[in-house]
């Protein structure tokens, strides 16, 4: 059942034909699938082929690189169709997103050229990493580390939740160069660490590198989130984001600017699976009665469509102002946060009362909302819990009206 989602009027042409295609791709290939791959918890290779052929790996990889040379704005529109779909998907594409970010905006000319071809249609993928077992909200506590030996950085420490862990070929990993630097952050810097450079061609291994067996997870399945075991894993130092001279003791400032649009990412998936949720709540109260009429037709579940279709509304406008206000080149750090809060927030709320609208069979695996009760807490924690964000809103808020 198609139910109108983002108004179309705030659109430009551009735009409304990438959407109409992606919403297409979704109700074709990625809804009827979707539980089949959750179930199995498998991943989706057939989708993503067919997303490279559509070129969603390029989305904001200028064109000269073989990207598409889209804006903020347009990637935040097509990851909430996506993540309307599953978000396993928009999973996919997100720390990929990310690792294209960094290098768009601190690579250097080589290591553009190098990667950014590939990435654009796909060929690679890339993943991004800062948690560790001990530290996820606390970056400033990662122990990882590189020591300069020769050209290279030899790299030693356990990093946690890399999602795609497995399936990227380029990893941009946050670690410690400079382990006395106080503040912290001054002595962390980012690595591009490609994984086949250093794969053993009978085995399979990489050498200095483990990869244990994906993480079991309660939802967001299909695409993995591992552990990556570093034991004297060798980076040039042409591998440094940024370059060495301009890249040392720089990974800090990078990872949180990507953090930034990372949040607005999740912010869009907030929106895309509140969405879907609206969609299967409207339906199923239409189609289920009880004492002699549909259920939509009490007030009370009336009332949590109107609740529902409202936060829905509200969320995507927040998201959209805050990728549009990237676009535009203004400070946009408070509205990110804003966005990923409120979205990720309205997602799981959304998601819980059309489990509700559901009753008994909401708890069914029948039942697509099941799948969406199990993915939608994940983005009250990936890229700054809910905690975090209000910490981040409250500082800059502060810092803007200072008396
Ligand atoms: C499925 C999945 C995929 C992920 N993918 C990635 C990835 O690709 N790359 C990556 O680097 N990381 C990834 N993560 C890690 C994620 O970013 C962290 O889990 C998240 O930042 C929270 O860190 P933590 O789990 O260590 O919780 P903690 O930092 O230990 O926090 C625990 C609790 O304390 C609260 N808290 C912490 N500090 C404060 C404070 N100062 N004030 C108030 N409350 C506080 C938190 O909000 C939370 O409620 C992923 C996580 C998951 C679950």
């Amino acid at each position: 059942m198609a139910i109108a989602t983002g108004t179309y009027e705030d659109k430009t042409e551009e735009q409304k034909a990438i959407i109409e295609m992606v919403r297409q791709f979704v109700d074709e290939q990625i809804l009827p699938n979707a539980e089949e791959y959750d179930h199995e918890d498998k991943f989706p290779e057939p989708i993503v082929e067919q997303m490279k052929e559509l070129g969603l790996f390029g989305v904001t990889i200028p064109e000269e690189y073989g990207g598409m040379g889209l804006d903020l704005t347009t990637y935040t529109m097509i990851v909430e169709e996506l993540s309307r779909g599953w978000i396993s998907i928009s999973g996919v594409v997100n720390t990929h997103f990310i690792g294209s970010y960094l290098l768009m905006k601190f690579g250097t000319e080589e290591q553009k050229d190098y990667f950014l071809p590939k990435m654009a249609t796909g060929e690679i993928r890339a993943a991004f990493s800062l948690s560790e077992p001990e530290v996820g909200s606390d970056v400033q506590g990662i122990k990882t580390s590189a020591v300069k030996e020769g050209d290279d950085w030899v790299i030693n420490g356990q990093k946690m939740w890399v999602t795609n862990g497995l399936g990227s070929s380029v990893v941009f990993l946050l670690v410690k160069t400079d382990p006395k630097a106080d503040p912290p952050y001054k002595g962390m810097t980012c690595f591009i660490t490609e994984k086949e450079a250093w794969e053993h061609e009978n085995t399979g291994e990489y050498a200095g590198l483990n990869i244990p067996p994906a993480i079991k997870k309660m939802g967001y399945k299909g695409v993995e989130s591992t552990e990556l075991v570093y034991d004297g894993y060798k980076c040039p130092s042409g591998r440094i984001l940024g370059g060495e001279e301009d890249g040392l003791g720089e990974g800090f400032r990078q990872m949180m600017d990507a953090l930034e649009v990372g949040r607005v990412n999740v912010a869009a998936r907030g929106v895309g699976i509140a969405q879907r949720a609206l969609e299967l709540g409207l339906r199923y109260s239409q189609e289920r009665k009880t004492f002699g009429k549909p259920i939509a037709e009490h007030q009370a579940i009336q009332f949590k469509l109107a609740d529902m279709a409202t936060k829905v509304e509200a969320a995507r406008l927040v998201t959209l102002k805050a990728a549009r206000m990237k676009d535009a080149g203004e400070r946009s750090d408070l509205e990110a946060g804003m966005a990923k809060l409120l979205a990720s927030e309205t997602g799981k709320e959304v998601v819980e009362d059309c489990f509700r609208i559901h009753g008994g069979y909401g708890y069914s695996k029948e039942y697509e909302i099941e799948r969406l009760y199990r993915d939608a807490p994940l983005l009250l924690i990936g890229e700054g819990t809910s905690e975090i964000q209000r910490m981040v809103i409250g500082k800059k808020l502060i810092q803007r009206h200072k008396i």
